[in-house]
């Protein structure tokens, strides 16, 4: 018996400003920076990772910045929407929050059952925010702005922009996601459960062109495997549909790739190890992290990435809660 897919693992896109890009999901999106490290594919670049506290599965934003990335634009067989969950009486916080920065907002009329926020992020990445009745527990940035009760939750999920529906459902369907709804050309897929990132949305258009991948565009999704036993017995299921990587290490997870047959690329990552493997809750993200085996390349690779300056805006909730507690 394959152990469940309960949802998303993590969302990779592609940036260009490292500084902007870390601004705006630090400062503005009040997500917790808890990974600075290179691409383990090209280790002259950046590789952000942003999520709750802890970096838990299910709430992880990754990015590629490249400095000098010219900007992509969404097509067929693309994440077209990456969408965040809040609880439903924070939306109106989030719309004046972003409004009030200058972004452009736009609210839609319910979708399916949720109130809905699309932004761009500096790259144009669209971005929704998804008031959503059930959207779980909260393990809350220690350093945002944001109040912990509207805090970004994790992901809600993704849409896709696909041709066609067939193969891509069956495909989900393999990884245990099944069709729940379905609303003009929007079809969703959920995982059953309710963990976070367990909603993907296919927007059916036999007629939508082609994208480019650049800056602001998302460069692959992944599921969540339980541990390196499920991952192998998902490989093994996976294989019988389509062609699928060996197990690759990224330090933080181990992943297996392969691509819908709609031209989404997806990965399955594993739970563990985690980002605390290499650095202290408490300082993630603070210093440059490199696994051992470019340790060697180290001032190499520091003199090819621009300097980065993170802001930590509050004092630690730790400590604002000790406060509280004196009072
Ligand atoms: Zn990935």
């Amino acid at each position: 018996m394959l152990s469940a897919i309960t949802g998303l693992h993590h969302v990779t896109a592609i940036a260009s400003d490292p500084q902007r890009n870390l601004d705006f999901y630090t400062d503005v999106l009040g997500l917790r920076f808890v990974k600075r490290t290179v691409n383990f594919d090209d280790p002259g670049t950046y590789h952000f990772y942003f999520g709750d506290d802890a970096g838990s599965p299910g709430t992880i934003l990754t990015f590629f910045p490249w400095p000098h990335a010219v900007r992509g634009h969404a097509g067929a067989g693309e994440v077209t929407k990456t969408a965040f969950s809040v609880p439903a009486t924070s939306l109106e916080f989030w719309r004046e929050r972003l409004t009030g920065q200058g972004i452009l907002v736009e609210q839609t009329a319910k979708r399916f059952e949720e109130q809905v926020l699309t932004f761009p992020d500096p790259d144009g990445m669209k971005i929704e925010i998804v008031a959503h009745a059930d959207s779980g527990e909260i393990n809350a940035p220690r350093f945002a702005s944001v109040p912990p009760e509207h805090a970004i939750r994790g992901f809600f999920g993704v849409t896709l922009l696909e041709h066609g529906e067939k193969e891509t459902a069956a495909i989900l369907n393999v990884l245990g996601l099944k069709k729940t709804g379905e609303e003009g050309n929007r079809l969703r897929f959920a995982a059953d459960g309710h963990e976070l990132g367990n909603h993907i949305d296919l927007l059916i258009d036999p007629a939508a062109k082609y994208g480019r991948s650049g800056a602001g565009s998302v460069h692959h999704i992944a599921f969540r495997a339980k541990d390196d036993a499920a991952q192998k017995e998902w490989r093994t299921e996976i294989a019988k549909h389509l062609s699928v990587t060996p197990v690759l290490d990224r330090t933080y997870f181990h992943s297996i790739y392969f691509r819908e047959p709609g031209g989404v690329l997806f990965e399955l990552a594993t739970d563990p190890p985690g980002f605390t493997l290499d650095e202290p809750i408490g300082s993630l993200g603070e210093e440059l992290r490199i696994p051992p085996w470019l340790e060697a390349q180290r001032s190499l690779i520091e003199r090819k990435l621009v300097p980065i300056t993170l802001h930590k805006s509050l004092p630690p909730i730790e400590l604002q809660t000790e406060i509280g507690k004196t009072i």
